[in-house]
């Protein structure tokens, strides 16, 4: 179907929707991608590695200068189209569906798939810290505690009455993603009820949306460069080195995220949407790059949605819904950090968790994921309300954030498969979901 036949299903009369640019382009971008992402890897790790030798300013001018310009200019031009994006993409979507009480049926989906994952996701991490004590034996005296700041959470109350914008500018402007969502769906719902004027309105709208997906694939154009100076300079910076004290911890939260992404997720599209998970991965290798080198499922989100609806086949009207609300309240590979990482603490401070905590961790981590942002580092904050909630010292997350940079990319990662996953699914479920583009040869 692609971009100009789901346009044409709209509205049925326009013949001239934007064609989706050749599949032999997309394998070639997806292998510079790729190649910028590993050339990205190396010359960070040989920067780290050189740091002694190399004269500053040649490092200065080079880690400071070129690679932190290029990634901030790539950084800043996917997040200048996340707004626009999402909302006129929600309004087409939610304009085009057939019965808008489908929309209460998706949502209901939607948000019981992405707790479940959630709950999954961290239930084996703990049962993995258990089973593994990567914390027993740990060394504290020698440990660098360093208290982080951490902002207090916000509760459930703060979080619902935070899902209505009073004004939905500043909701723009300051980029709130709920309240954006929240808004497009009333705005879409307003205009398939206004006869004439709303059916001019879904038409322009329409041919927005067109015209932001064309920018997105302009600026997926840049990726390979962009990935190049975001790794190098990450990786300039961390080393390897810091992993070392940390290396089992920083195993089993891998290893844990592996699993997810490699067993779950195949697992349910498999089952539930009888989907094949190989294809589904191959054919998010672009916004699984973006989001390992960004670390932000938020910056991410206009290049899984575009993947999600083009490359996968879920229906405009099911992921321009489903991937966003994904993006800001399913974690799931933030939630295996902070399964794994409150095993290890609890194991390095010397303290017993019992099932009761178990369960409060599970609920407390998923319920967290729902009310924080999709930034690099959230998942910290939402560690501190964990712990805190079973009595671990929130000073305990001092031990391992000297590698939680590193982990953070391959959680965000972990975060949009699950989006992408739920979105496969939903979309399977609601009969809106095109086999053809799914399976249409790719890489
Ligand atoms: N960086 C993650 C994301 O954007 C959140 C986190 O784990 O810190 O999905």
């Amino acid at each position: 179907m692609g971009v100009g036949a789901t346009g044409d299903a709209r509205d049925g009369s326009t013949p001239d929707r934007p064609t989706p640019e050749p599949e032999s382009d997309r394998s070639r971008l997806t292998l510079h991608i790729v190649i910028g992402m590993v050339a990205g890897l190396a010359t960070g790790v040989a920067l780290n590695m050189a740091q002694a030798q190399l004269p500053t300013a040649v490092d200065t001018f080079l880690v400071e200068g070129v690679f932190y310009v290029g990634g901030q200019v790539f950084l800043a031009s996917l997040k200048l189209l996340v707004v626009p994006l999402v909302f006129v993409s929600i309004v087409c979507g939610v304009a085009s569906l057939d019965d808008i009480s489908r929309l209460g049926r998706v949502g209901g989906k939607t948000l019981v798939l992405y707790l479940v994952t959630t709950a999954i996701a961290i239930s084996l991490a703990l049962s993995a810290a258990m089973f593994f004590e990567p914390g027993a034996g740990f060394d504290l005296t020698a440990a660098q505690i360093t208290q982080k700041d951490v902002a207090a959470p916000p509760t459930l109350t703060e979080t619902l009455i935070a899902l209505f914008p009073s004004n939905p500018i500043k909701a723009m402007a300051e980029g709130e993603m709920l309240q954006i969502i929240v808004f497009a769906v009333l705005f879409g719902m307003a205009l398939t009820m206004t006869g004439g004027a709303g059916k001019r309105w879904v038409a322009l709208f329409n041919d927005l949306n067109d015209i932001i997906l064309r920018l997105v694939m302009l600026l997926i154009a840049l990726a390979p460069y962009g990935v190049f100076c975001l790794l190098a300079r990450v990786f300039a910076a961390e080393g390897l080195t810091a992993i070392r004290p940390l290396a089992a911890y920083f195993a089993l939260v891998l290893g844990v995220l592996v699993v997810h992404a490699l067993l779950t997720y195949p697992l349910m599209l498999r089952l539930l949407a009888g989907l094949d998970p190989r294809v589904f991965l191959r054919k998010m290798r672009p916004p699984l790059a973006l989001a390992f080198s960004t670390a932000s499922s938020g910056a991410t989100l206009p290049v899984t949605l575009e993947t999600v609806e083009h490359r996968l086949g879920v229906d405009n009207s099911i992921a321009s819904f489903t991937v966003p609300l994904g993006a800001t309240i399913n974690m799931d590979g933030t939630a295996i950090m902070q399964g794994v990482a409150t095993g290890f603490i609890a194991q390095a401070y010397g303290i017993d968790l019992g099932m009761g905590d178990f369960v409060t961790v599970v609920l407390t981590a998923t319920l967290a994921s729902i009310g924080t942002a999709a930034v690099p580092g959230v998942g910290l904050v939402m560690l501190a309300m964990v712990l805190r909630q079973v009595g671990l010292p929130v000073e305990g997350i001092g031990l391992i954030i000297g590698v939680d940079r590193l982990l953070d990319m391959v959680r965000t990662a972990v975060n949009i498969t699950g989006d992408a996953t739920v979105s496969c699914i939903v979309g399977r479920s609601e009969g809106k979901f095109d086999d053809r583009i799914f399976s249409a040869n790719s890489e």
